[in-house]
Parts: C-alpha cells; structure tokens; sequence
C-alpha cells in the first residue's frame, strides 16, 4: 500500500536497545511498522566510548551516580544526525529529562506533524548539560516522577505519536472521540453484559436513541473534565 507522507523515522540514542523490543512492536503500531508508515533506529551509546573506555564520569562538585559525558552523547547524537538524509530541521530532536516541559496530547499532536524524531534517553543521574544546552535539545518529561532511564519514556512518546500519524487506527474517528481531543477526557464506556455484578450499564446508552446518546456522552466528558480539573 502507498502512503502519501513520507516515512516517520525515528532514531533513539540509548545504553539499552533491547528496551525498544516488544511495545513497538505489536498491535497498531507494530503493524503500522511492518506497513512501512514508520520506523525505529537505535544508536546506542555504548559503541561511542571515549578513550578512557567510559560512557560516564562522577559529578562535578560531588554527589551520588555517574553522569553520561557530553562527548560520547555527542558522538552518538551525530551518527543518528547522520542517518537521516536531507531535512534534518524538520526532524524533532528531543532529550527525555523528568526537567522537561511536561508531555501532553497537545505536544505529542504537534510532533506528530514533524517528519521524524531524535530522542535521547539518559540513564544513572542524567547526562552533561553541556550537551543539552549545545545541541538545544527540547526538554521533555513523561511527569512528576523519576524513571531509572528515559526508555520508558521514549516509548511512551513514540507510541502516543505514531498512533496519530495517517493511516495507522484502522477507525480514524477514534482519534476524534478520545480523551483530550478538544481538551476532554473520553465519555465512560460500557459493553456486554447489560448487568454485570449487579452494575447496570446507563440506560441511556442501550436507548438507540442516538441524539440522547451523543448529549449524555458529552455532559460526561464535561463533568470528567471539570473533575479532572479539581484533582
Ligand atoms: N538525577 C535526575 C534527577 O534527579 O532529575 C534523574 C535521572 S534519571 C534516574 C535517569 C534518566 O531517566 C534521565 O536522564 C532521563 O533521561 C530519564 N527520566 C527519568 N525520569 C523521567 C521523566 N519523568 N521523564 C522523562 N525522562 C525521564
């Protein structure tokens, strides 16, 4: 099948490849993969080590862990510069950090629109930001909390994306009607049996009546958004 976008690349820069095996590659986005609408590269930084066979170095002015060292990143960061051909400014180029601007639908619309990603994952206490700051790398979290590394959270970004990219849900109409569409969270959801564990499914929904249905899901939506608000 022909898709008139390009392919969505992506290239992850990581000390752990086999932590992009499995999520990737099954249901929608794995078969969006195998149809060739997207695709992964892993650079992993372990082939970079310096002269001194290290990936890492102690912190400036102490503290626990190791930190990535800017010239191995930097080296593996311009090997995955150099896997993509022409318009490397369209490519999105990202350092997943719990300092970054937290992720929501709305970056994860906008990136989808971009032609492709670098993503840095950094591991032990984080990486030199010297290497950040050089290669103005857009800083982004997955939330408030703290991962052992950013695979994790690459995962999670690229799956958000790809799901949104042409031609990947088989129903694209979902994407209309899901949660922070319009910046509201998805009506609840029900299916057979009518009764289960003495819990009835909203009579509404079992109507036909689809006007009353379309007005109940969408009072739902708002009263889960302004819940949603409250917390
Ligand atoms: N020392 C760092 C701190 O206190 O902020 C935490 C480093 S964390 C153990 C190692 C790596 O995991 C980070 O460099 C980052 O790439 C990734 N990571 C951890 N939490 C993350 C989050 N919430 N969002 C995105 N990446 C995260």
């Amino acid at each position: 099948m022909k898709y008139s976008k390009k392919k969505f690349l992506i290239n992850a820069i990581t000390i752990f490849p086999q932590a992009f095996e499995g999520l990737l590659d099954i249901s929608i986005i794995g078969s969006a993969r195998k149809k060739g609408i997207w695709d992964l590269q892993i650079t992993d930084i372990k082939d970079f080590v310096d002269k001194s066979n290290t990936i890492d170095d102690k912190p400036y002015g102490g503290g626990p862990g190791m930190i990535l060292k800017a010239e191995v990143l930097q080296n593996a960061y311009n090997q995955a510069l150099s896997t993509i051909e022409e318009s490397t400014k369209k490519y999105q180029k990202i350092m997943l950090t719990p300092r970054g601007k937290r992720l929501n639908q709305d970056i994860v619309k906008e990136l989808s629109k971009s032609e492709g990603l670098i993503v840095v994952c950094g591991r032990y206490e984080g990486v030199d930001q010297r290497f950040i700051d050089y290669n103005e790398l857009r800083e982004i979290s997955v939330g408030d909390y703290v991962l052992s590394g950013g695979e994790p959270a690459a995962v999670t970004l690229i799956d958000a994306i790809i799901r949104l990219l042409p031609n990947v849900l088989g129903n694209p109409s979902s994407l209309l009607e899901e949660s922070f569409n319009n910046d509201l969270i998805e009506y609840l959801q029900y299916t057979k049996p009518r009764v289960w564990k003495n819990l009835k499914v909203p009579e509404v929904l079992l109507s036909g009546d689809h006007k009353k249905i379309k007005d109940w899901r969408l009072e739902n939506s708002i009263a889960f958004n302004k819940k949603k608000k409250d917390r």
